[in-house]
C-alpha cells in the first residue's frame, strides 16, 4: 500500500457518531485501504454557515494503492451510501469525507484538488490532523501546524468529545 492519505471526517445530522464509525468502516472494508492512524473525535462550532446543529469531527490516516482520483470516487461514494444528499454549501450534512493530503502531491483537476484548499484555516481540520500526526506537512505550507493553529479564530469551537485514548475508549475498527 505505497500511498498514504489523511482524510477529514465530519457530521451533523442524525446519529453523528454512527455516521462517522459506519464511513471509517465502509472506507476500510475496502481491500484496498488500510486505517494506519485515526484520531479523537472532536464536537465542533458550524464554520461558513452557521445556522445548523454542531458538528462532529476527526481525521484518520490510511494507506492505499488507490490513485488519488479513485480514492475520491470511493469516498463520494460512501457519502452516498450513508445517505448523503447535496443542498446548502457548506450546509448540514450526514457525512463529509474530505482528502487532505494524498503523500506529498499537489493535484489539481475539475473534480479534486489535494492539499485541500480549506484545511489550513479551519481549526476542526488541524486539532484532529496536529492530534495524530504533529509534524505532518502540508505541500504549499512552510509553518509548523502548532503554529498555524495558534493563529486561527475558531480554535475555541473545537471541543474533545470522545477520547481515543483515555476513560472513553474508542476503537472504530477491530484490525
Ligand atoms: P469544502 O470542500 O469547503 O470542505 P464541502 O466538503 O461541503 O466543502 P462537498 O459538497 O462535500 O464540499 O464537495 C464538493 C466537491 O468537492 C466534491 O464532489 C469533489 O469532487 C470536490 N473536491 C475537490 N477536492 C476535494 C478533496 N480534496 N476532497 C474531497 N472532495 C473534493
Ligand atoms: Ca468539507
Ligand atoms: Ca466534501
Amino acid at each position: 500500500m505505497e500511498n498514504t492519505a489523511f482524510i477529514a471526517l465530519g457530521s451533523n445530522i442524525g446519529n453523528r457518531y454512527d455516521n462517522i464509525t459506519s464511513a471509517i468502516k465502509l472506507l476500510t472494508s475496502h481491500s484496498n485501504i488500510k486505517l494506519v492512524n485515526y484520531s479523537s473525535i472532536y464536537e465542533t462550532d458550524p464554520v461558513g454557515y452557521e445556522d445548523q446543529d454542531l458538528f462532529l469531527n476527526m481525521v484518520i490516516e490510511i494507506q492505499t494503492v488507490l490513485s488519488a482520483m479513485e480514492l475520491l470516487d470511493f469516498c463520494l461514494k460512501t457519502e452516498l451510501d450513508l445517505g448523503r444528499k447535496r443542498k446548502i454549501r457548506w450546509g448540514p450534512r450526514t457525512i463529509d469525507i474530505d482528502i487532505l493530503t494524498f503523500n506529498q502531491e499537489n493535484i489539481e483537476t475539475e473534480k479534486l484538488t489535494v492539499p485541500h484548499p480549506r484545511m489550513a484555516e479551519r481549526a476542526f481540520v488541524m486539532v484532529p490532523l496536529i492530534e495524530i500526526n504533529p509534524n505532518h506537512r502540508i505541500p504549499g505550507v512552510d509553518k509548523p501546524l502548532n503554529l498555524l493553529l495558534n493563529e486561527l479564530p475558531d480554535k475555541e469551537g473545537v471541543r474533545i468529545w470522545k477520547r481515543k485514548n483515555g476513560e472513553d475508549v474508542f476503537e472504530p475498527i477491530e484490525n
